[in-house]
């Protein structure tokens, strides 16, 4: 016998039941996102390599680490796209989007690839939802961003969900702050992860992501960025949360979220969930108003977000029943029963925006019924070689059909007949 071969190492098949709740998912999204002005756009899955590097951040974790590269028939170095603003944002410049009435209001859905060890809840392919807006850094797109962010997660049912916000400030800012926080890392050289060592020189913000305990402890004191901000970066950040106040959506203020990209300016976000273990990031960003023209574009502020799909429902409910609203049937047929009949009633009732489904791998009428039951099935109608009858599930009735005309009209007016 021949292996089996399996999927990839930290990919994920969706089956039929997980497929429902996602497409469930993406509903909402669109439903969310459409009312508040966004709309849905596709970049490719594959980008130059160049776009992440430029516009993740060369220091980054995922840049560093993380990316699915490779070398094209023709030479050319190919990204598995690791995340979404950096090809959003390509495609607001490629498409000459600032020409449009800012902001530009997107949104998107889709499969990602970062090399990561996978566990419970990470994956090399996993599902980001996200949104931009893009050409304006208007604090109540700040705010919008994140209160749809907020909407989806209590769309999806997502529990035990916390916010936690912060400001980056400018780069100048950041620069400044960084110098201050290099040398506050060296002194306490000795207590901090190799990791972080070797990042001091080059991205020392980073400390913060580190779960590391020596680490933690050389920053519990460390100064804070929230605490450097200039004027006007103080007052954008403040007006962001007085729009949170004013919408009664809760939240943190967070000093040590730095987040894992480069690209973010003034406000960052992350929303996770107490119900996830380890991982339990639900989704984050933040506003990126040099991004755009760090990838060749005009200056042009953004801000916006990208949740994790297969999280977002492993922290949902999962009481997913209630969803199953249409009524549903299934058409059995005896041994003798004209097989063109019964698939006809089915097609009828399929027709009629009624869920059903027929007999289709040769079981016994007592085994059909009990597959019925499995199924939910909210009336069975019977094929046999002369009659037609239906039964109601609920309350166990059976009762003859004059034609199998009838018997559609019948489950179709719920047993009214
Ligand atoms: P990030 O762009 O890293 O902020 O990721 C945004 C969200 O995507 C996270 O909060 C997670 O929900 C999800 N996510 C990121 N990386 C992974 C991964 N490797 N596996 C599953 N979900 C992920």
């Amino acid at each position: 016998m021949t292996e089996p071969i399996r999927a990839p190492r930290g990919t994920l098949d969706v089956l039929p039941d997980d497929g429902r709740r996602r497409l469930e998912l993406l509903r909402i999204a669109d439903d969310v996102f459409a009312r508040a002005g966004y709309g849905p756009i596709e970049t490719p899955i594959f980008e130059s390599t160049e776009l992440f590097a430029r516009g993740v951040g060369e220091t980054t974790d995922i840049v560093e680490k993380e990316m699915f590269t490779f070398e094209d028939q023709g030479g050319r170095s190919i990204t598995l796209r690791p995340e979404g603003t950096a090809s959003a944002c390509r495609a607001y410049v490629e498409h000459g989007m600032h020409k449009l009435p800012q902001p530009v209001k997107l949104w998107y859905w889709g499969p990602f690839f970062r090399y990561e060890a996978p566990q419970a809840g990470r994956f090399r392919q996993f599902t980001q939802v996200g949104v931009e807006a893009v050409g304006s850094d208007d604090p109540s797109l700040d705010a919008e961003s994140i209160l749809l962010l907020a909407e989806l997660l209590d769309g999806a049912g997502t529990q035990g969900v916390r916010l936690r916000i912060s400001s980056l400030g400018t780069p100048e800012t950041r620069r400044a702050y960084s110098d201050e926080l290099r040398e506050h890392l060296r002194a306490r050289e000795d207590l901090l992860s190799d990791d972080v060592r070797a990042r001091i020189d080059r991205n020392p913000l980073r400390a913060f992501d580190s779960d590391h305990p020596g680490t933690q402890a050389a920053l519990s004191d460390a100064p804070r960025l929230i605490d450097r901000l200039n004027p006007e970066d103080a007052e954008h950040f403040s007006r962001v949360r007085a729009l949170l106040d004013a919408a009664g959506q809760p939240y943190e203020v967070d000093g040590t979220l730095v987040r894992g990209l480069d690209y973010y300016t003034r406000t960052v976000f992350e929303f996770e969930s107490t119900e996830l273990g380890a991982q339990s990031a639900l989704g984050g960003g933040g506003r990126y108003d040099g991004l755009i023209e760090q990838l060749g574009g005009p200056p042009t502020p953004g801000v916006g977000w990208a949740a994790g799909i297969e999280r977002i429902l492993l922290a949902a409910s999962g009481d997913d029943e209630e969803t199953r609203v249409r009524r549903s049937v299934f058409v059995a047929t005896t041994d003798d029963a004209d097989p063109v009949q019964a698939f006809d009633i089915a097609r009828e009732l399929r027709l009629r925006g009624l869920h059903a489904e027929l007999e289709q791998a040769g079981r016994s009428l007592k085994g059909q019924l009990k597959h019925a039951d499995r199924l939910g099935a909210d009336y069975v109608v019977i094929v046999g070689d002369e009659d037609v009858q239906v039964k109601d599930m609920s309350t166990g009735d059976q009762r003859p059909a004059a034609s199998p005309g009838e018997a559609v009209e019948l489950v179709a007016a719920g047993g009214r007949a």
